[in-house]
């Protein structure tokens, strides 16, 4: 799939996600306001009720306009004018949402309209009620008053609403794995296309890594075969100096391979043998500073650990060594100012390793360590390379659970900070 269609893939799907949340959150507030509506005609139709039946056991004929008034959207209240007795009340509510199929909590204030006070309140839940408390208490009372009013209070109202949305909330939950399933689908088909634009570099990398040094080989060898060169002995020299240094490369370049090869997870058998780090630092400096003295530069040690008997492979540590002072060398185009130093952190080794070369992008930095990774801006293409270096010295100092990291800006140079424990 090419990068386009899956732009497109992506396009389409997110524009219709987004118009099936769109929809959803339009039906499912429709539905809420629906059953809102459905809850307060229900009320009002009960408290309606309620007033009319209390009027008539009082006996009284006066015909109340509209007595019923919505003043939030949870309380309700009821203006009657009239004696209200709390048992009554209550009881005529319950039968009355009752009927309306109001199975809610709730509660119900009786005012004064004189005074505008409380006279009474309670708190009915329909699980339980305590019907012998309230009568004991409203009749030790004087309720033979007119002008009450009373208020009604639905606490769980929107929990009541929404629990009636079950349905809604199914199709919302459905939605929502939908998504999450796309998405999830997404970042993988992402994933694999890097994957395999990553393999395909890869791939062509080193082809034209092998090519070169074997095209180079072979001319020289053409040469060689000459039967004339023998008179030119210092034409020869050059000749078999060049295949030298091409096998050499090669060699380089195989042994690169065959490290990633010997680290998948598996296959990674680590000696245990006490390894000087110091010494180790040392000899592989030596075996750099005719390059970097090639290239002007300089490579300095100061090596302040105190401790630095680390128990391990000295093939893999020194091979990770290697490939940082290698990388510092490689990315520094002009004269290279490296330095390699040691110090003692908790119970370990900290060693780390400085250049003054083309630095790393604060977007890089992450992916720095991924196989196969390679900076893709500036002049790092010309610098040859697999992407497999860093993953090797994660991987081995991993191994030995010590930690690695960068520290590092664009055009300022890097340090790479190994952190070791010395005791396993
Ligand atoms: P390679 O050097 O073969 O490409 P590495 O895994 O060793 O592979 O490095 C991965 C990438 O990290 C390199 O391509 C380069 O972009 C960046 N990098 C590594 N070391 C340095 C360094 N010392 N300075 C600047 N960039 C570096």
């Amino acid at each position: 799939m090419n990068t386009k269609t899956i732009r497109i893939i992506i396009v389409f799907a997110v524009v219709s996600l987004v118009g099936m949340i769109a929809t959803q959150i339009f039906w499912v507030k429709n539905a809420y306001n629906l059953e809102e509506k459905q809850f307060n005609d229900r009320v009002h139709l009960a408290l309606t009720n309620v007033t009319r039946e209390l009027l008539k056991i009082n006996k009284d004929e006066s015909v109340l306009m509209n007595p019923v008034k919505q003043v939030s959207s949870n309380y309700f209240t009821t203006i009657i004018n009239d004696t209200v007795h709390p048992y009554l009340l209550e009881t005529l509510l319950k039968k009355h949402f009752t009927n309306r199929n109001l199975n809610i909590d709730f509660e119900y204030v009786i005012y004064d309209c004189f005074t505008d006070s409380v006279v009474f309140g309670n708190y009915i839940s329909i699980e339980e009620t305590d019907k012998d408390e309230l009568q004991a208490v409203s009749y030790n009372m004087e309720w033979d008053k007119d002008g009450h009013y009373f208020g009604v209070y639905f606490p769980t109202k929107q929990t009541y609403i929404m629990n009636k949305m079950g349905i809604w909330i199914f199709s919302s939950s459905i939605i929502l794995i939908i998504i999450m399933f796309f998405s999830y689908t997404i970042n993988i088909i992402l994933k694999q296309k890097r994957l395999s634009e990553i393999k395909n570099d890869f791939i062509n990398n080193i082809t034209h890594e092998f090519k070169t040094p074997i095209s180079t080989i072979s001319l020289s060898a053409e040469v060689l075969l000459n039967p004339d060169i023998i008179n030119q002995p210092e034409r020869l020299k050059n000749y078999a100096k060049i295949i030298q240094d091409e096998n050499n490369r090669l060699k380089n370049q195989v042994d690169k391979v065959l490290q990633l090869a010997t680290i998948e997870r598996d296959k990674l058998k680590l000696e245990n043998e006490a390894i000087d780090i110091h010494q180790l630092i040392t000899e592989s400096v030596k075996s750099f500073e005719l390059l970097v003295n090639q290239k002007e530069g300089i490579i300095t040690t100061n090596l302040n650990a105190t401790n630095f008997i680390f128990y391990g492979d000295k093939v893999h540590i020194s091979n990770a060594l290697y490939n940082l002072i290698d990388n510092a060398i490689k990315y520094s185009p002009e004269k290279p100012e490296i330095s390699i130093s040691t110090s003692p952190y908790k119970d370990g080794i900290e060693i780390s390793v400085r250049d003054n070369g083309i630095g790393i992008s604060d977007e890089a930095h992450k992916q720095i360590f991924e196989k196969f990774y390679r900076e893709p801006t500036g002049n790092v293409h010309n610098i040859k390379g697999f992407g497999l270096g860093l993953n090797y010295v994660k991987t081995i100092v991993e191994a030995y659970n010590g930690t690695v990291r960068l520290v590092s800006k664009k055009g300022e140079g890097s340090t790479f900070i190994i952190k070791l424990p010395l005791k396993m």
